[in-house]
């Protein structure tokens, strides 16, 4: 077995699972913020896109362009570097998406830290199942075979350090 607090980030969001956004929810970096985007539209099953990314500022908006869901995030120096949540325009206005649960918003970075803990425990845990595991954890989102195999390869060689 692998310690997986040498891998994961240690710090704390004030954001909690099961909350929405809103202005003023802080994050620990960047990656974090972007992880509780894509929770958050696995949730409503919708579609955003990053904007622009810097090293400070971060912007999302829907990808539906008559949409008027919006976000920005910057990094705030004198907090400790932690990253807050600036402007938020939500809900989303936009028509429901047609595909359900198509997981397109899942990243290979997102999916990484979702079954970092499981690989930690057996690290030959199969694809199929942490997809399956995947699968019930985000309203049945489909993550896809190729992302899953590539976040598990990334989350291993992590693990072992190389
Ligand atoms: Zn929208």
């Amino acid at each position: 077995m692998v310690d997986p607090s040498h891998v994961e980030i240690p710090f704390v969001s004030t954001w909690k699972e099961g909350m929405n956004l809103c202005k003023g929810l802080t994050f620990a970096n960047k990656i974090e913020v972007q992880r509780v985007l894509i929770i958050c539209a696995l949730n409503e099953n919708k579609h955003f896109m990053i904007s622009r990314s810097t090293t400070k500022k971060l912007y999302a908006k829907c990808v539906d362009e008559s949409c008027k869901w919006y976000v920005c995030a910057v990094i705030k120096p004198n907090l400790h570097g932690l990253w807050m949540v600036t402007v938020y325009v939500g809900p989303y206005t936009c028509i429901p998406i047609g595909v359900r649960n198509d997981g397109r918003m899942m990243t290979c970075n997102f999916i990484a830290s979702d079954i970092l803990k499981k690989l930690c425990e057996d690290h030959t845990t199969p694809i199929k199942h942490l997809r399956s595991m995947i699968e019930s954890k985000y309203q049945s989102h489909k993550s896809s075979y190729y992302k899953v195999c590539d976040a598990k390869q990334k989350t291993i060689r992590k693990m072992f350090g190389n």
